[in-house]
């Protein structure tokens, strides 16, 4: 917990630091970038840290950034060291004299129950969506649900060794004690913890929780309550409650945000939806409390008449005419069914009933660099459209604000014509769209849409936006920013897993090839 609570205090200070002083975040020295360049930035292995780590065409698991690594290795090391040090074993041992191996066996079974027992307040706090820690960090709900995993791991492997060590203490006494035990409250929900918690690190793997994640978050959900039901049950009668209390709390208080998210911001509210090119755009009315549109939020949005279980999160485009702009691209569950049911509505559109809840999300510090460089891949600019907005709302003199948009096919350029027409005609920022599925180099003009089918709150913008069908080469195109760069830069990328990887990799790269810092930020549309 010091460990922890340590690390996000250093956190914590350095986000007061940049928030008074925002230059302060531009600063560097030689050993700063190549801490950055060689520990901290690159992804942990082989340049993979949006794209799953896999083997023999298996997906298997989601690598940290080096940073993250560093913080998941110092925390291995605590648990680790705190396994075997300091055990007093003595042959005048009140309870089991001269019986060294019981009283190590008891000790470690104690110590290791205790040190999974009081992971569960962090490990519950660490995967919610109102963690309060995330807006005391600023470290990014990626991050807290890599740690989420790997405190539930770490966690786990104490569980075991604590079941291992009692069970092999009880055995010691003979068959007829052992068994005596499985009378005891305390001991069979102590086991009903173990096996659920076991089966919670199955139904959570990788490959279960990305390729059907709205049925890996119930089950999980379901199994948590066993689990802490299974903790409560066990220790009610031996201690150590204030752990179990603490971690209902955590999720309380998270759950209860989320009530008063939805219940100010969006509770059935209107929305028209529609089909813009291959992509669905939501306008969205909120309810009485309106929240500031700032870069890096996300709402989630509850479709009802669909999938009323389910919400999902969507960066929020632009505020216009009080509503909130959406851009959603149709995947293979609930906006898959909204993309169906919209394209059996006449002119492919519909007014709905949603819940939107939010504002989620932490904003990238770019806004004191001297160069920023945005990157979006396909839906994401729906991320990286605010950022534009505000830094060219927002630009100093001599501030050099660039985004390059690639996507594969220009018909996802409909939906977000007029906020990148109106980024190209305020002359403010260097605009660069790109569209990968043709080969051809070629100009084209986007007239505004007239149709009255596809007639959108964009509709009337006179926007010539120029298209580049060919596909460029991030990592070069990253080199060549921070190489011609006067002063810092600030990459930020929100795409596809291999875009965001290569510019991470050319980041870290070149993170040592400007006059001044050169700053790395990226927001991943998965997390499972
Ligand atoms: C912070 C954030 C902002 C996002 N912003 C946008 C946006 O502006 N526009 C856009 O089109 N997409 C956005 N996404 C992605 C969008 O949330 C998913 O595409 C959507 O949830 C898929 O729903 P589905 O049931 O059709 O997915 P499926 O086809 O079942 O799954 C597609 C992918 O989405 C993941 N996913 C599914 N449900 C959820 C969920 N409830 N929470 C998190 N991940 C989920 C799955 O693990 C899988 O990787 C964003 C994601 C995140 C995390």
């Amino acid at each position: 917990m010091i460990y922890w609570a340590g690390l996000m205090f250093i956190s914590f200070c350095w986000k007061m630091l940049v928030t008074v002083c925002p230059r302060v975040a531009t600063q560097t020295s030689t050993l700063g970038d190549k801490i950055r360049k060689h520990l901290t930035l690159p992804a942990l292995f082989n340049g993979e840290h949006t794209a799953p780590f896999s083997v023999f065409g298996f997906d298997y698991a989601l690598m940290p950034s080096r940073g993250e690594g560093l913080v998941l290795m110092g925390f291995f090391i605590i648990n680790f060291v705190c396994l075997f040090v300091d055990y007093n074993l003595d042959n005048n041992n009140v309870y089991w004299p001269d019986r060294k191996d019981i009283q190590l066996m008891r000790y470690m079974a104690d110590r290791t129950g205790i040190m999974a027992f009081v992971q569960t307040p962090f490990l519950i706090l660490f995967g919610g969506r109102n963690n309060f820690l995330i807006w005391l960090t600023g470290w990014s709900f990626q991050s807290f649900m890599l740690y989420h995993r790997w405190i539930a791991r770490v966690m786990y492997v104490n569980a075991v060794l604590h079941s291992v060590g009692y069970t092999a203490y009880g055995l010691v006494f003979g068959k007829e004690t052992f068994d005596s035990y499985w009378g005891d409250n305390y001991w069979r929900w102590g086991a009903v913890a173990t096996v659920i918690g076991g089966l919670i690190m199955l139904q959570a793997a990788y490959m279960f929780r990305h390729r059907w994640y709205e049925i890996f978050l119930i089950i999980h959900i379901a199994f948590v309550a066993v689990y802490i039901v299974g903790l409560w049950y066990h220790c009610v009668t031996l201690g150590w409650m204030e752990y179990v209390y603490a971690s209902i709390a955590v999720w309380a208080f998270d759950r209860l945000v989320r009530l008063i998210r939805i219940f100010a911001v969006g509770f059935n509210v209107v929305a028209d939806v529609r089909v813009i090119g291959d992509i669905m755009q939501l306008e969205v009315r909120p309810g009485f409390f309106k929240p500031a549109a700032k870069p890096g939020q996300y709402y989630y949005i509850y479709v009802a008449k669909l999938k009323f279980w389910e919400n999902h999160p969507f960066s929020l485009v632009e505020v216009r005419d009080g509503k909130y702009v959406f851009v959603a691209k149709p995947m293979d569950g609930m906006t898959n069914k909204l993309w169906n049911y919209l394209e059996s509505q006449p002119q492919r559109s519909a007014e709905m009933r949603v819940g939107l809840e939010g504002p989620y999300g932490e904003k990238f510090l770019v806004e004191p660099f001297d160069t920023v460089l945005l990157i979006a891949g396909g839906i994401g600019i729906s991320a990286m459209v605010n950022y534009a907005k505000t830094l060219a709302a927002k630009k100093r003199e001599g501030q050099h604000i660039i985004l390059y948009w690639i996507m594969r096919s220009d018909n996802s350029l409909e939906a977000l014509k007029r906020p990148m027409a109106e980024l190209k005609e305020s002359g403010l920022i260097e605009l660069h769209i790109h569209v990968t599925s043709s080969n051809e180099v070629e100009k084209i003009q986007l007239e505004p849409q007239t149709s009255d089918s596809e007639k959108n709150s964009f509709d009337s913008t006179p926007a010539l936006l120029s298209v580049n069908y060919v596909k460029p080469d991030i990592e070069e195109v990253i080199r060549q920013v921070i190489a011609d760069a006067n002063g810092s830069v600030a990459v930020a990328v929100c795409g596809s897993e291999s875009l965001n990887d290569a510019s991470r990799r050319a980041t870290a790269a070149n993170v040592d090839q400007a006059k001044k810092r050169v700053e790395y930020y990226e927001e991943a549309f998965a997390w499972a």
